[in-house]
């Protein structure tokens, strides 16, 4: 083994080696991510420069290419057009093999051309880190090799090299549509894998995060930790990123007496959340009626998951398999039946503002009056949503 410039104990390499990957993760998440697919922040030019040369010297990607797949990923999620969907193409091949799912779709074209636009352009970008995507990398291994020695500065080197196809292209794109729990009932499979956001920058709340796409923070409840947000907190403190963009925080004021358009924009806005809390009344009415019904534990167990934020939407299958459930339990049918109507208010229609209020004043007067408890306190709730 050749000796490297400096001596380093293992402890010491293996935590210079961790903090390394955490400026990696720090640039996907914050760079590529947040900043240039979704344009949740900016950020001045150091720290964008430093950024483009981190990427260029640690990972080799470029910037079109990651930004372009990534926002084809969420305009066409859990679609066949989907560059990495496991719920299209499987769990193991997006795991084990997304980094390739991820290099075919780097050479189409028309993904670049459709949803690449807007990445950096200049003479920095078109001479050297898109002109040479890969001669960063075989630098960073000579000088690895050089100040850590031949096979520490290979070990280093070969970890972040590989970090971010495994952790992002294949845990992210693919555990994150798969398992986890799920906060929102966001229109596709997306899950939070863990509520503590270190290891992979906080892209770990994937379902936060395909809920509120540009929100440039990713965590949502009290007990969730989002690092890469921390992270920006620093750098706009600095003064050296501005944050444009977070998700919406349900506000509340007192029970309005009459639905109007205020009331009907503020339901919108917050819809996610309006359905999360409506997902909570269903579970609390669920509960109730599989005791009533004697229900065993494994049917309980399905309905559960096919009542709640399991089932992305009501597909006419899911609804198929309540069958059964719904014909012995008329209060369930009726709140599954009237989630589908809450849900038709904020989904594209061409209901003009006075239709849309007609339809959750008639919404809220239902719920009211129908003798179900927890549909009467949702309703009120929903009385109370302030823009
Ligand atoms: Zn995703
Ligand atoms: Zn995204």
């Amino acid at each position: 083994m050749i000796d490297g410039l400096v001596e380093f104990s293992w402890l010491r390499f293996f935590i210079i080696t961790m903090c390394l990957t955490q400026v990696t993760i720090a640039t996907v998440t914050i760079f590529l991510h947040r900043h240039q697919a979704h344009r949740a922040l900016d950020l001045s030019p150091l720290p964008s420069h430093f950024f483009r040369f981190w990427l260029w010297f640690t990972t080799g990607m470029v910037t079109k290419e990651w930004a372009a797949i990534h926002r084809k990923h969420h305009a066409k999620c859990e679609t066949a057009d989907d560059p990495h969907s496991p719920q299209v193409l499987g769990i193991n091949r997006v795991l084990w093999g997304g980094v390739f799912l991820y290099v075919k779709e780097a050479h189409n074209k028309e993904t670049l051309a459709r949803y690449g636009h807007g990445t950096p352009d200049d003479w920095l970008e078109r001479k050297v880190y898109s002109a040479n995507p890969k001669s960063g990398i075989l630098i960073a291994l000579a000088l690895d090799m050089l100040i850590f020695g031949v096979i520490p500065g290979a070990v280093l080197w070969l970890v972040m090299v590989l970090w971010i196809p495994f952790w992002a292209a294949g845990v992210i794109n693919g555990v994150g549509h798969f398992w986890g729990y799920r906060n929102y009932a966001s229109a596709d499979a997306a899950r939070n894998i863990f509520p503590f956001g270190v290891f992979i920058g906080g892209e770990e709340l994937h379902n936060n995060h395909h809920t509120y796409a540009t929100s440039a923070k990713l965590s949502s409840k009290w007990y969730e930790f989002d690092i890469g947000w921390m992270y920006i907190c620093i750098l706009q403190w600095l003064g050296l990123a501005q944050v444009k963009k977070v998700a919406p925080k349900a506000k509340f004021g007192g029970a309005r007496a009459s639905i109007d358009l205020d009331t009907l924009q503020a339901v919108i806005t917050h819809r996610y959340d309006v359905l999360a809390r409506y997902l909570t009344s269903v579970r609390q009415l669920a509960a109730e009626e599989f005791s009533r019904l004697k229900m065993t534990a494994q049917d309980g167990k399905r309905f559960r998951r096919l009542l709640g934020q399991d089932a992305a939407t009501l597909t006419p299958a899911v609804r198929e398999q309540l069958g059964p459930l719904l014909a012995r339990s008329e209060r369930l049918d009726k709140l599954v039946t009237m989630r589908a109507e809450l849900e038709a208010l904020w989904e594209r229609s061409s209901a003009s503002h006075e239709q849309l209020v007609r339809q959750l004043q008639d919404w809220i007067a239902r719920a009211e009056a129908s003798g179900i408890r927890q549909l009467e306190e949702f309703s009120l709730s929903l009385r109370r949503y302030a823009v």
